[in-house]
């Protein structure tokens, strides 16, 4: 697992970026997060049955489906009820994971789906908390560290590091790994709820080089936003390169809106994920957003 370096600029503003976007069917940091089980496969038996849950159109979903297709694994995925529209017209990362041979289970239970998922766990099975939040993702971003220091040497260069978060995993374990400064930003709810998630998977987590920059609290978690669909044509048009419209766009306008704050030349790790537009650029279009042509 290795991904390059490129120098970009995007409103005036040059940064580094790493493409991690470009490891391969699997990619950008859900590639990190797996890399400990794509390593240790050999361990589990044909057939273990993995077990997570979370969102039907989730990254997190789309990776482990191709790892668990590829290993002669198998996928039990719990998401919460879904539309009519989505059985009646399955699309993108729902849509590949059923090609994957996932096996989609929606919650009716009273549960909440991380306790439906834990109850279909049996012996043997592989419990895998929504978003690959777990401890083994540490492996791959002490992977990715190594690989920033030996790409910061060749290029003469020491960086300030941003990647957005979700959970915060992986940004939390990419600040443990390194010394420099790692700047993120909470795409899921605000700044107190990110730490509160990094603390329940480290809870001696220490924040001195994690610095979480403030977002704008108008973007709601996946939902579509004009400034998004701005900033994601944007960095198409003038850098070539494509961005996933939950996370990576949210980054990027927090970035260039603290450009200031870095002294170091930045370095934007790429999160992959682009997966996700053709789903997410339906419903900008379905807003009135985005011509219908740009989501065929
Ligand atoms: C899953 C995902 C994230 C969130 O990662 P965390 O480790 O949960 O913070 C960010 N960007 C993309 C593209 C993702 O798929």
């Amino acid at each position: 697992m290795y991904s390059k370096i490129e120098k970009i600029t995007l409103d005036g503003f040059s940064f580094f970026l790493k493409r991690d976007d470009m490891l391969g069917l699997i990619n950008g940091n859900k590639a990190r997060k797996l890399y400990y089980y794509m390593k240790n496969k050999a361990c589990f038996k044909p057939q273990t049955r993995f077990i997570s849950y979370g969102s039907a159109q989730s990254n997190a979903l789309l990776a482990l489906s191709y790892f668990t297709l590829q290993n002669d694994f198998k996928l039990l995925f719990v998401t919460p009820k879904l539309s009519s529209f989505l059985k009646q017209n399955p699309h993108g990362n729902f849509k590949t994971a059923l090609d994957n041979q996932a096996l989609i289970i929606e919650n009716e239970s009273q549960l909440s789906l991380r306790q439906k998922a834990l109850s279909l766990c049996q012996k043997d099975d592989i419990f895998i908390p929504e978003g690959v939040a777990c401890k083994e993702a540490c492996f791959g971003f002490e992977k990715l560290a190594q690989e920033i220091k030996e790409q910061g040497k060749e290029l003469q260069c020491d960086f300030d590091i941003f990647l957005s978060s979700g959970t915060g995993t992986s940004a939390a374990f990419l600040a443990q790994y390194l010394a420099c400064k790692v700047f993120t930003c909470a795409c899921v709810g605000d700044e107190r709820y990110l730490k509160e998630q990094i603390l329940e998977l480290e809870p001696k987590f220490d924040f001195s080089n994690l610095h979480i920059l403030h977002t704008d609290t108008k973007f709601h978690f996946a939902k579509p936003h004009k400034e998004l669909l701005d900033i994601y044509h944007k960095a198409l048009k003038q850098c070539g390169v494509e961005f996933d419209l939950i996370y990576d766009s949210v980054g990027l306008l927090c970035v260039l809106k603290h450009k200031t704050l870095f002294n170091k030349p930045l370095l934007f790790i790429h999160q992959g994920g682009i997966s996700a537009n053709e789903s997410m650029l339906r419903r900008y279009a379905y807003k009135g957003l985005e011509s219908k042509d740009a989501t065929l």
